[in-house]
């Protein structure tokens, strides 16, 4: 039945496929020849099929890990640089329809206080983000047909692009909202979104069912074929993800490399980003209630895996996880973070909102502020970026990819980064992280080789010192 060009998701996500892909895998963890064979073939840095790259995962053998993660180390450096992306979640509204076992936003969940922000209130946080320095936001709403239709969503995106306070400015907008229609996705596309990003919380259909029991969520091949709508309604930047700690991790890799792999044999271009998240408490919401959970090693390894079976996908790990997790991973093939989050709906323009904790999605483990994040990655040798000029000049879906392929990222993004970097410590940080960023720009702009772009950069990173903001990153 396996197809990856097939437009079922039973299909391209065939389940057989996977039970001996994860066979084959298990046959072949110790078999250091077929290991070796596969290590090769990542060093050209074409990416793995999900096959090979299930071995890696699966693999037992101490010195060939050690390999692994050195050659997605390499990969990540080669790839993308030390740019590290960032963004930050912001949640619109928690009113949902569906019942998702794991998610506090469930609509059996009675004494959660539900909330819903104004275009006003959708001002004051997107203000409070700005002042944070934030420029990259990921719009998340429960499920919510009356609640929160589209109109809504599109009206929002609108609100937050409009929105100029001070120095500020929400350059791109990724939206994370349920699975809809080719129509609106379409509307989401022209409302000038960056990401539609979907996690697909697991691809094990029965277990799927049984984890979103009711609701519209419920139907797996109309979730698990929403990217094939969104790519059809012209979004060509898609970020998937599975939810780690609801089904077995090594069906869930299998299942999110073969979405990949199909989205690029159908549209010719595979998810611009995948997301890593891990099941935290909440709410009603204990972790330890699922069987599946998996420690820091394994996390890593799946980092690690992923980096190396798709380099030219952008990878993102949110504030879910702590700082110590995050140090490591972001070794591994992490691009993007969020920084200084609020998952509770308002958090961000009044911190002490008394019904802050109960409207919260999940646990935030790194409750560090946007600053002491920069200042953190920037004494790591990271430059964090706030960069989006690859959206903002229309560089998405495969004229991304392309660059991506072909190493170009590096020679684009490495001097728009600093100054995106500059802006930020101009306008938002504190005294210690400003005098770090400072040294840390001059020591990246050394690398620059090509002489006149270092010399473009210098001029701009002068005018940006004098206050100009009129670049278009
Ligand atoms: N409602 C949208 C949907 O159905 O896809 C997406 C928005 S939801 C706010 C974003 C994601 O949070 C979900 O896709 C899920 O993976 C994740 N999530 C839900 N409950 C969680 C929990 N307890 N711990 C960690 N992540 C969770």
């Amino acid at each position: 039945m396996y197809n990856v060009k097939s437009k079922h998701a039973e299909e391209f996500i065939d389940h057989q496929e996977i039970l001996d892909t994860l066979a084959y895998a298990d046959a072949n963890k110790t078999n250091a020849e077929l290991i070796d064979s596969i290590i090769e073939k990542a060093k050209l840095r074409k990416g793995l099929s999900h096959r090979d790259a299930s071995v890696l995962l699966a693999c037992e053998l101490h010195d060939r890990n050690e390999e692994i993660f050195a050659l997605a180390k390499r990969i990540k450096e080669d790839f993308y640089g030390n740019r590290i992306v960032m963004f930050a979640p912001l949640y619109l509204s928690n009113y949902c329809v569906n019942g998702c076992t794991y998610c506090p936003y469930h609509m059996k969940n009675k004494h959660i206080a539900r909330k819903k922000l104004t275009q006003e209130e959708i001002r004051n946080e997107v203000i409070a983000l700005q002042d944070m320095g934030h420029k990259r936001l990921a719009l998340e709403t429960g499920e919510d047909p009356v609640n929160n239709p589209i109109e809504y969503v599109l009206e929002s995106i609108k609100t937050i692009y409009s929105i100029k306070h001070k120095n500020g400015a929400i350059r791109r907008v990724n939206v994370n909202i349920a699975a809809t229609t080719v129509e609106n996705y379409r509307k989401l596309k022209e409302a000038g979104i960056g990401t539609y990003i979907l996690f697909q919380e697991t691809y094990h259909k029965e277990s799927y069912e049984k984890l979103h029991p009711t609701g519209p969520k419920h139907d797996y091949c109309y979730h698990t074929e929403a990217m094939d709508r969104a790519m059809e309604g012209g979004i060509d930047d898609v970020g998937c993800g599975v939810l780690f700690g609801l089904e077995l991790y090594r069906y869930e890799f299998a299942g999110l490399l073969m979405h990949a792999e199909h989205l690029e044999a159908v549209f010719g271009v595979g998810p611009h980003t995948i997301s890593v998240p891990r099941l935290k408490r909440a709410d009603d919401i204990d972790p330890d209630a699922f069987d599946n959970g998996i420690d820091d090693d394994t996390f890593a390894k799946i980092v690690a895996c992923i980096r190396i079976a798709v380099p030219y996908t952008g990878m993102i790990i949110s504030t879910r996880e702590n700082q110590k997790c995050r140090e490591r991973v972001l070794e591994l093939g992490i691009s993007q973070i969020s920084g200084g989050s609020k998952t509770s709906v308002g958090g961000y323009a009044d911190g002490t909102l008394e019904d802050d904790d109960v409207t919260e999605q999940f646990d935030v483990s790194d409750t560090r502020t946007l600053d002491q994040v920069v200042r953190w990655l920037m004494e790591r040798g990271f430059i964090p970026s706030f960069c989006t000029a690859c959206y903002r000049e229309g560089r998405t879906g495969d004229r991304f990819m392309t660059l991506c392929k072909n190493q170009q990222i590096l020679n684009c993004c490495h001097p728009n980064a600093l100054m995106t970097l500059k802006e930020y410590l101009m306008d938002y940080a504190s005294p210690e992280t400003r005098a770090i960023g400072e040294a840390l720009i001059e020591k990246e702009l050394e690398k620059v080789t090509n002489p006149k772009v270092k010399e473009i950069a210098r001029r701009n990173l002068a005018e940006i010192e004098k206050g100009s903001r009129d670049f278009r990153f």
